[in-house]
């Protein structure tokens, strides 16, 4: 099937909205170290960005997890792939995602991490679609909402490719 990619938000503006949430993190977190927890494969772009405007201390983790289910709907049931190379004990940790969908990840992730004994946990994420939202997951930090279409680019993928892509564009398929 060919498609072709509509461009949503421009590198610029994607730029513009990352330091805008930094403005808000950084007030936030006056005076307190911080532990950025990215969700790989498609956080790293946003990471990276958000964390040249940080400026708290803070250090970075990673941690990748995959969705049990079928197709491009999420089950809610979260297989770590690969856990944090920390503890998180004690630490202000933000946890910084691509795009909140259904919710049904972020959910299951902030609860495990929870149980874990962070000081506090926030989610920060690029991009909201809270109109696919099934579970209520509290999103402290948005630099995009966007609508109900399928996004590439800044890190989100259309098997594998198009991560690479400095905007947020939306997949349209051609009749
Ligand atoms: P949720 O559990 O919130 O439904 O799903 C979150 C995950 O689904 C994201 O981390 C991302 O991998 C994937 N996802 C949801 N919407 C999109 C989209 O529009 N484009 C891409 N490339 N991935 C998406």
């Amino acid at each position: 099937m060919s498609y072709h990619i509509e461009k949503l938000i421009d590198e610029k503006e994607v730029v513009e909205g990352i330091k805008r949430v930094a403005d808000k993190i950084n007030n936030d977190y006056a005076g307190k170290k911080l532990r950025l927890v990215c969700i790989l494969k498609g956080g790293v772009f946003f990471l990276t960005e958000l964390s040249k405007y940080i400026k708290e201390d803070m250090s970075i983790d990673f941690m990748s997890v995959s969705s049990y289910g079928s197709g491009t709907v999420s089950s809610g049931v979260v297989k770590i792939i690969k856990d944090l190379d920390e503890s998180i004990e004690g630490e202000n940790v933000i946890v910084v995602e691509d795009i909140v969908d259904t919710g049904n990840t972020l959910s299951y992730l902030l609860d495990m991490l929870k149980d874990r004994h962070p000081e506090s946990i926030k989610l920060c994420t690029l991009l909201d679609k809270p109109s696919r939202r099934t579970k209520d997951v509290k999103v402290d930090y948005v630099a995009f909402t966007i609508p109900d279409k399928f996004v590439v680019g800044y890190g989100l993928d259309y098997d594998q490719y198009y991560r690479n892509l400095p905007y947020v564009g939306v997949v349209e398929f051609d009749d």
